[in-house]
């Protein structure tokens, strides 16, 4: 039972649940190979998943916020590797352009983040700008008719399997004393002459999600590909990311539900001292507060959901879930592992790869301490 859940939304999650079960035995390989199988995806653009926070006048499910939170938790159980790339494509990049796109661009690009073909990439990251994003120096100009795009993107969630990526660059020159001023975000097809993807990075987890640069030497893309307006790219990032902070908090919701879950059964089944150790204090007690965390964060993110389901201010209410879902991940996954022990550290049991995947949470899309500026500002403000 949740205060913030519907009948529909419970089943649209009940459903991806029941989907998703059928993908464990695809996650071994999948993860050694560092891919997402491209019919899962495609499954996933079948199932309507893909197009869940698009409009359904545009083809969409037209699902609430809350709805894709709740998706995205059994997801992102059944599987943080795709539930990444999930999230990236139908949170931050549809929402971005059902927000900010022009009819035109809408009826272009919608339908390649929901027909299963790929997922969509979202660029703001570079290697000179991360939490400081307002100081990124990638540079466009008009140029022929059109713009022409030069820098280079790091560490972009679906690079590899992206129709296009929302690529934000500042037009003009960076005056120190305003970062933002100038920024623009274009929809920028990765097929554009001028653009490449670097390779993959190897990472500590999340493993079969692409993390990878996009490179832009002179790409040259059409006056049309300007989302929102040219100066105005910073306000749609960061509109994007207040969304984008639930999505994670889901994930990593998602993420040490499955791995207390895994903890539990193991700790009914395993013997010591001639009883199962689920009988000790010190682990019970481990598994209580881990369980009470996680409520907790479900009900932060759910509640920031809420209130922009209702079109309410969520900026304070995203963040606090972020932070407090994600350091709350760190601690159940490990919590986790140590239940299990020896085993706990061993690849053949899946704990040690929720401990892995988890970690990302804390830093993407705005690391912990970012997440306490955010909150910190909107409470001492004025
Ligand atoms: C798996 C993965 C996927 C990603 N996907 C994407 C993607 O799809 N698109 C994209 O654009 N980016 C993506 N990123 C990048 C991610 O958003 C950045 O890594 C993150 O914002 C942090 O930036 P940084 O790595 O440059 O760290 P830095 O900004 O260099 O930070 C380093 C440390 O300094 C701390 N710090 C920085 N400033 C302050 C401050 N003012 N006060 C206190 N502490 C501070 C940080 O919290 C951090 O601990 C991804 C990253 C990962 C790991």
């Amino acid at each position: 039972m949740n205060p913030f859940v519907g009948a529909t939304e419970r089943e649209l999650a009940g459903a991806v649940a029941d989907w998703a079960k059928g993908l464990a035995g695809r996650i071994p390989a999948a993860e050694k190979e560092g891919a997402l199988p491209r019919d899962v995806i495609a499954d996933l653009g079948r199932l309507g998943v893909l197009g869940m926070t698009i409009p359904e006048a545009a083809g969409g499910l037209g699902a609430s916020g809350v709805g894709f939170a709740l998706v995205l938790e059994e997801l992102s159980a059944a599987w943080p590797s795709l539930a990444v790339g999930v999230a990236v494509n139908s949170g931050i990049v549809a929402g971005s352009i059902v927000r900010h796109a022009t009819v035109e661009q809408r009826q272009r690009w919608l339908p390649k983040l929901m027909d299963g073909s790929g997922l969509g990439a979202f660029a703001l990251t570079e290697p000179t700008s991360g939490s400081d994003a307002a100081s990124l120096r990638t540079a466009a100009r008009r140029e022929g008719g059109g713009w022409r795009i030069d820098g280079q993107k790091q560490f972009i969630t679906n690079a590899r399997y992206a129709p296009f990526a929302i690529v934000l660059a500042r037009v003009g020159e960076l005056d120190p004393k305003r970062t933002a001023a100038g920024i623009t975000a274009f929809v920028v097809p990765l097929d554009a002459p001028g653009v490449s993807v670097g390779r993959p990075e190897r990472k500590l987890g999340l493993r079969a999600s692409d993390t990878s640069a996009i490179v832009m030497d002179g790409a040259t893309i059409g006056a049309d590909a300007v989302l929102g307006e040219v100066g105005k790219g910073f306000a749609i990032a960061m509109s994007g990311l207040d969304g984008g902070r639930i999505g994670i908090a889901a994930q990593s919701v998602g993420i040490a539900r499955r791995a207390l879950e895994l903890a539990r059964a193991y700790a009914k089944e395993r013997r010591q001292f001639g009883r199962p150790i689920a009988d000790f204090e010190g682990l019970r007690f481990s598994i209580a507060k881990a369980e009470s965390d996680l409520a907790a964060s479900r009900l932060l993110a759910l509640r920031a959901a809420w209130l922009r389901d209702r079109g309410r201010p969520f900026t304070r209410e995203a963040a606090m879930a972020k932070l407090y879902a994600s350091e709350m991940a760190q601690r159940a996954t490990h919590a986790a592992v140590q239940i299990l022990g020896g085993n706990g550290y061993m690849r053949d049991y899946a704990v040690e790869r929720y401990a892995r995947d988890g970690r990302a949470t804390t830093i993407y899309e705005g690391t912990s301490e970012i997440q306490r500026i955010v909150i910190a500002r909107s409470l001492l403000a004025a």
